[in-house]
């Protein structure tokens, strides 16, 4: 899905804009996206994720907002981990600006709104890919920051043991509820291009997340003893590189149907 869509930055929606970091991998697909979040006519600007710490990338995250001229007045995360996370402090010392999220300033209280220079966001507690997970709901653009939950590109990983699958199925049906509703039509994702058709996406996601569980259930029924044997099994045909991601994934489904009392 979308797998061969060109992806950089620049601007993606009314009031977003994309700097990509120049730190892809197998895990971070083309980089991690820099969100910069504005509305028409303000001066302050929001910023989510500025990355892995790189100088050069956050001098280009700070150009940007000045060239729509503004200044950084908040700074979020999604989540925790390095590739989104790593230059939070930095990044508040070089802006001034407070940041949220994986556990820098206050915690979010679910749904909480923010309103920041006429700009309006709503912040999901989105948890599964990891512990700490959070999507911010831009409304007037009908979109949704989906950090790690739902890339631009393949499939999310649920990060056991800090993932959790049970949480992650919850948090993909609250985001298509989102969708079904209208409120969401666009996912602006931590990883790869935009996504224009977020309640098509969020299903297939669903879809998929379906299909791997069963075909654990049947690896393990046949007699696959550990995550790794699961791996070699079903994830057959995806890259060697991405394994270790894909046994964090099936260590979480084990985890989850033994829960159900479906594992012997
Ligand atoms: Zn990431």
């Amino acid at each position: 899905m979308s797998s061969d869509v060109p992806w950089g930055s620049g601007p993606v929606t009314v009031r977003a804009t994309c700097v990509l970091e120049p730190n892809a991998g197998p895990m971070t697909l083309d980089g991690t996206n820099t969100w910069v979040l504005l509305e028409p006519g303000s001066d302050r600007a929001v910023v989510v994720d500025p990355g892995e710490l790189d100088e050069e990338h956050l001098r280009r995250v700070l150009a940007t907002v000045d060239g729509l001229g503004a200044r950084v007045a908040l700074t979020l995360l999604t989540h925790g981990h390095l590739d989104h996370a790593e230059s939070a402090g930095r990044f508040g010392e070089l802006t001034g600006a407070p940041v949220r999220g994986a556990g820098h300033g206050d915690a979010f209280a679910d749904g909480e709104h923010l309103v920041v220079g006429g700009l309006e966001l709503e912040v999901l507690l989105t948890p599964g890919h990891t512990r700490d997970s959070i999507s911010v709901v831009l409304p007037a653009d009908r979109a949704m920051l989906t950090g790690d939950s739902v890339l631009g590109r393949g499939t999310s990983v649920v990060a056991w043991p800090d993932g959790e699958l049970a949480a992650y199925l919850r948090t993909l049906e609250l985001i298509e509820r989102r969708t079904a509703t209208g409120e969401v039509a666009t996912f602006l994702p931590g990883h790869g291009p935009v996504l224009p058709e977020a309640a098509d996406v969020v299903q297939h996601y669903r879809e998929h997340r379906a299909e791997r569980l069963e075909q654990v259930r049947a690896a393990v029924a046949a007699g696959a003893v550990d995550a790794r044997a699961v791996v070699e099994q079903v994830y057959a045909a995806v890259p060697r590189e991405v394994w270790p991601a894909a046994e964090m994934s099936v260590q979480a489904q084990l985890d989850y149907l033994a829960a159900q009392g479906d594992r012997p």
